[in-house]
């Protein structure tokens, strides 16, 4: 039964109560769906790129929503409640920071950053306070430590998986949600919908901002970016 139908993916329960099948589907989006199309294989592609992350983090010792990839498509996922927050980690200044803050695109930060946006479409998910998160409701002091600190070892892994692409991880946003005992869970997916990643060399991108400032094939772009997964 379909539980949920998302921008990107659909979720469906299964005869396990704890357990989830997860659809990628082949839409794009931009911009809190402002650009929207449809790319045959694309949900493959992400499915494939979300799973092989999830497994490589897996084998490190991360643990996260992902049990097995089913199909070209689809993979199952332990239930969660997802935590209605957007923890982006940044790198390298690009996107809405050099927007808000001033930064010039391509300057690196002397440490990792982490932020918080508050998942809500209508509200176009704004940036929000640690303090903002806890007036909200949505986590307390001990999990928005814990957030951060499996958002920032979840950042050394992926950085250190990138290098051995020769890719710059520059930043990403990853979800989190709580399973049936409460533990913090890593959810959603990791793929080049929801990170920005550049070569080390040519600065070329190898995720979605290709779709969003239209300066190349998004499905090429991802094709490309899932055979330098082999490296891996
Ligand atoms: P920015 O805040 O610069 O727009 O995004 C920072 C990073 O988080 C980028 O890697 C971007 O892809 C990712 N990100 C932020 N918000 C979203 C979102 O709503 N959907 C997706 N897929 N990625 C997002």
């Amino acid at each position: 039964m379909l539980v949920y139908e998302g921008k990107a993916k659909r979720v469906f329960s299964t005869d396990d109560e704890q357990v989830y099948r997860i659809e990628y589907k082949d839409e794009v989006t931009a911009g809190n769906g402002a650009k929207k199309d449809v790319m045959a294989g694309k949900g493959r592609l992400n499915n494939l790129i979300t799973s092989r992350f999830f497994e490589l983090l897996m084998d490190a010792g991360y643990p996260s929503h992902f049990i097995e990839r089913l199909s070209d498509t689809e993979q199952l996922v332990r239930k969660v409640d997802i935590t209605p927050l957007e923890v982006v980690v940044r790198n390298i200044a690009a996107g809405s920071i050099t927007k808000r803050l001033g930064f010039t695109k391509g300057e690196s930060f002397r440490q990792p950053l982490v932020e918080f946006y508050y998942k809500k479409d209508e509200l176009n998910d704004p940036l929000v306070t640690d303090d903002h998160v806890k007036l909200l409701g949505i986590a307390d002091d001990v999990e928005i430590a814990e957030l951060k600190r499996q958002a920032l070892a979840i950042n050394d892994h992926l950085i250190a998986l990138m290098n051995r692409m020769n890719l710059d991880l520059v930043d990403f946003k990853i979800e989190f949600g709580k399973d049936k005992d409460g533990h913090i869970l890593l959810a959603d997916e990791i793929s080049p919908d929801t990170c920005r990643i550049w070569d080390k060399e040519t600065k070329e991108n190898f995720d979605k901002d290709v779709y969003r400032e239209e300066t190349g094939s998004l499905i090429d772009t991802y094709i490309h970016f899932y055979n330098k997964m082999e490296a891996l």
